[in-house]
């Protein structure tokens, strides 16, 4: 019988009435004939109050540990989902990560997914299990450790077990009803899509979409697995929600697909360093081995053998980046005069694969930002996206200013 994924994030599993609500929808599709893989996270807000239970315990924690306490949300709506279908008279049971086994790298709470064997499960769908319910978010480590996946990790072990059981689609039932144009909450002229590629989805999730992992959307992209994203909360009818997918499946599509933005960017500048070989090897290194994750660099011109650079990162790794610089120096890797912070900075991006084709989207989006008296501070583009880092009071209207300006309120 064909396989279809189906996951439930937190909200969607929040109470045990809501588990049911779910479990119906499963119920839908194993009468539709499939043999279903359910992959559930924990209820909602239940990882958030493990964390800090861990922390509390011991700040400087065991990372297995760790993902021995984290893991077990997962273990709990595992269980619960397998009842409630079983009271539904559908034949299913639970799994956790190790007893798949989903075998991970042991890179604890952050660790990857390298393999899961479809035997086991297969073999109760051959005894006429109709459902697998699969604790989300875990695996098991070379060593036998029990690891996690990194926040947000369900929607990855979702896309991988639809690759290793080749589902028919994997389906992301969440809180929202689809990938938006932009968040709703910030222009209200946002638009649902109903087609996204996965470039394009992949750009925006790590632009601070929430809707997917990052990394579920890169391993979707790897083996072509079709991926929506639907309520658990409204009626779905077969088109429902948004199909994340190849581009080739996409008839037509808008040049900018949606905008993005992240509210916790900080602007950093080492004010004159030496312009010599080597010497952004040895201020990136410094940062990246002090654990700073450098999102845009711009080398400024040079001028009597000085130079300028500046880098974005995360606004809570601006501290750490002052040290890591601050040993550099110290160590005389590195000379400068000074290194100046600016911590009230955004993130806005415009994405789409249609600039591929198009010309002309940068200057739109800078002519857009300069109607609107907004500065940018420092300019990034790839191959689909373009991303300006503007002060945080202007974000919003940056948002709303280039989606009417790219028209995304309407389809293409
Ligand atoms: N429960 C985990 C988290 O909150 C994993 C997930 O929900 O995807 O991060
Ligand atoms: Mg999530």
């Amino acid at each position: 019988m064909p396989v279809l994924v189906m996951k439930f994030g937190g909200t969607s599993v929040a109470t045990p009435d809501r588990i049911r609500r779910a479990a119906k929808r499963v119920g839908v599709e194993v009468s539709k004939g499939y043999d279903v893989i359910v992959i559930v996270s924990a209820m909602s807000g239940k990882t958030n109050e493990l964390v800090g239970w861990v922390n509390e315990t011991s700040p400087l924690y065991d990372a297995r540990e760790y993902d021995a306490v984290v893991s077990s949300g997962e273990n709990v709506t595992a269980g619960l989902m397998a009842l409630t279908l079983q009271e539904m008279d559908v034949p299913a049971r639970s799994w956790q990560g190790w007893q798949v086994p989903v075998r991970t790298t042991s890179a604890h709470s952050s660790a990857r997914i390298e393999e899961i064997p479809t035997d086991n499960i297969n073999s109760k769908f051959a005894e006429g299990m109709r459902v697998a319910v699969v604790a989300g978010f875990q695996g098991v480590s070379p060593e036998g450790r029990i690891t996690t996946l990194g926040r947000g990790g369900s929607d990855t072990t979702a896309v991988a077990f639809a690759a290793s059981f080749g589902a028919e689609r994997c389906d992301i039932y969440t809180d929202v009803d689809g990938v938006y144009t932009t968040d709703p909450r910030v222009s209200s002229k946002a638009r649902k899509l109903d087609r996204i590629a996965f470039e394009e989805m992949l750009e925006l999730a790590s632009l601070g979409a929430r809707v997917l992992q990052t990394r579920s959307v890169e391993l979707a992209m790897r083996y072509k697995v079709k991926l929506r994203v639907l309520s658990s909360f409204e009626e779905q009818s077969d088109d429902a929600g948004t199909l994340v997918c190849d581009e080739e499946e996409i008839m037509e599509s808008n040049v900018v697909a949606g905008v993005a933005f992240s509210r916790d960017e900080a602007k950093m500048t080492l004010v004159s360093v030496a312009d010599r070989p080597g010497i952004a090897a040895s201020i990136f290194t410094a940062l990246s081995d002090g654990g700073v994750n450098v999102d845009m660099i711009v080398q400024n011109i040079a001028e009597e053998g000085r130079t300028d650079m500046t880098w974005s990162c995360p606004t809570d790794q601006v501290m750490r980046a002052q040290k890591a610089v601050e040993a550099a120096k110290a160590d005389a890797v590195i000379n400068y005069q000074d290194v100046i912070a600016d911590t009230d900075v955004a993130k806005v991006s415009v994405v789409g694969i249609g600039m591929r084709s198009h010309t002309g989207v940068a200057a739109k989006m800078f002519q857009v930002l300069s109607a609107e008296g907004i500065n940018i501070k420092v300019i990034t583009t790839s191959e689909i996206k373009i991303s300006v880092l503007i002060d945080r009071k202007y974000m919003e209207l940056a948002v709303q200013a280039l989606h009417d300006a790219f028209e995304l309120d309407k389809a293409a």
